[in-house]
């Protein structure tokens, strides 16, 4: 009950606009959130289709319950994987079910479809009828990858390798899975797969996490023992994935604005089995870079707030360019970069990943470009060139990710490294995402190609070689 409950909360909340969906169901401390966040999102998207029901049927007049409670009821029972609670609720559906189906029947012989998702309007409709997978990161401080297929296989589910192309991921069905493509510590399950009750989820041997959200930590890819900054770092999925790369050794200092966040991110790094993590309730623009106890930091992991227009929850009401909020987005891009500008700021800082999962262009490639015309000493990095989706000319260095072309929500990842070393720093950095000579050749097409925001012309002089 406490699903619907919530998920009912939210849709109302929502509504009368007092906030995000996504910050809604973080903020609810409901403990599965992926599954209230999906409910949540595909009850909106049918909205209008399940009030004509509830209407048709006079649902609320027969039996008092709330709108936003009947939406997300009828939801489950027509639409969803059957209503997931028992009790009063369960029998009003049931006791309603035939009529309820009925007049959703109705509304499809109208519109002359079949199916029920061609019942929404087509900005709605998920493109070709493609779903993103499930993808399941295996935590390697609890476990490798090898013994989670091990496991699985022993209970029925079938492996069929490592993926070679995007197609295979979104064939899967039933309890097939892959290894990924372009992640090798990520599995890639059917999106009707639900991993919350299991116990290698349960154990924090597996975490739920989208393979977009796993690009940050994997593309920064601190070596062991290195000093690392994660800037707004709550509720730390991509702490625990910077921990697993660095087996726990080392430093990960962790700032989170937001206490909730940050109390629900300590029992996520718990069962993660982190244990090097010094998290602190800190605004990160206030932390001082030249503090000593940053004086070793090498690589930041910058994840700010942002407009979350990558989430896959496309119901908020017209197409994402209608709910484009101007003001909102020219805020949010001030201060993603001042948070920017503000990591360049530590002394011995060789490699920062700033990432959003937005998809507008003016929290994700305008903030790389305004932040690389005030800070000459850092170029960007070429990253996995055989990522099919690339951020926005003339950033193509950068990757960007979405439903359509990468199977993942919108994402935006740029990576930016110290052109010239500072004085004794001596890290060995080591480069997963794309070999050092395309590197250098990434790093002059930056030089080639100021950022749009102010065109001035620029010395074409090859870049000094660097060693990484
Ligand atoms: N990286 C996180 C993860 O993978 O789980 C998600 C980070 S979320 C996109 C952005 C976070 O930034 C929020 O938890 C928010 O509270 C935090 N935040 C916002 N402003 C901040 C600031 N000035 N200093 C530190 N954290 C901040």
């Amino acid at each position: 009950m406490a699903l619907y409950i919530k998920a009912a909360e939210i849709l109302e909340k929502v509504e009368r606009k007092k906030g995000a969906v996504k910050t809604l169901v973080y903020d609810s401390k409901y403990q599965n959130i992926k599954q209230l966040f999906a409910l949540v999102c595909e009850t909106q998207k049918y909205s209008e289709v399940l009030q004509e029901i509830i209407d048709t049927t006079r649902l609320l007049k027969d039996t008092k319950l709330r709108i936003h409670l009947a939406k997300a009821l009828v939801y489950d029972l027509l639409i969803g994987q059957g209503v997931k609670c028992g009790g009063a609720w369960k029998a009003v559906m049931l006791k309603h079910r035939s009529r309820l189906q009925a007049a959703l029947a109705r509304i499809k012989v109208r519109q002359k479809v079949s199916r029920n998702e061609d019942l929404l309007p087509p900005s709605m409709q998920n493109i070709g009828g493609v779903t993103i997978p499930r993808y399941v990161r295996v935590n390697t401080l609890k476990t490798t990858v090898e013994d989670v297929i091990d496991y699985l296989k022993r209970e029925g589910y079938s492996y069929h390798g490592t993926a070679s192309r995007l197609e295979d991921l979104y064939r899967l069905s039933g309890k097939e899975f892959l290894k990924d493509l372009h992640l090798r510590d990520l599995l890639v399950f059917s999106a009707k797969m639900d991993f919350h009750d299991h116990y290698l989820y349960k154990a924090g041997h597996i975490i739920l996490q989208d393979k977009a959200s796993c690009l940050p930590a994997h593309l920064l890819d601190p070596p062991v023992g290195a000093h690392v900054i994660d800037a707004c770092a709550a509720p730390g999925n991509k702490s625990s994935h910077l921990a697993a790369i660095m087996k726990n050794k080392g430093k990960l200092f962790a700032f989170d604005l937001d206490a909730k966040r940050l109390s629900t991110m300590s029992t996520l790094l718990l069962r993660a089995g982190v244990t090097f993590q010094q998290l602190a309730n800190e605004d990160f623009l206030k932390v001082d870079p030249l503090c000593p106890a940053y004086k070793d930091v090498t690589h930041i992991l910058l994840d700010p707030s942002c407009s979350g227009s990558g989430m896959l929850c496309l119901s908020d009401g017209g197409s994402e360019e209608q709910r484009r909020d101007p003001e909102r987005l020219q805020a949010l891009a001030a201060f993603q970069l001042r948070c920017l500008n503000h990591a360049l700021r530590f002394p011995r800082l060789q490699r920062l990943v700033y990432s959003t999962c937005s998809v507008h262009r003016e929290e994700n490639e305008e903030v790389v470009s305004a932040c690389l015309q005030n800070n000459p000493a850092f170029g960007l990095v070429r990253l996995l060139p055989e990522w099919p989706e690339r951020g926005l000319e003339p950033l193509a260095q950068c990757l960007r990710a979405s439903v359509t072309k990468t199977l993942t929500h919108g994402f935006f990842v740029a990576m930016l490294k110290r052109r010239l070393q500072t004085p004794g720093s001596s890290m060995e950095l080591s480069s997963r995402v794309t070999p050092p000579a395309q590197e250098e050749r990434a790093e002059t097409s930056v030089e080639d190609q100021p950022p749009p925001a102010k065109k001035k012309k620029r010395n074409r002089k090859k870049p000094k070689k660097q060693g990484t």
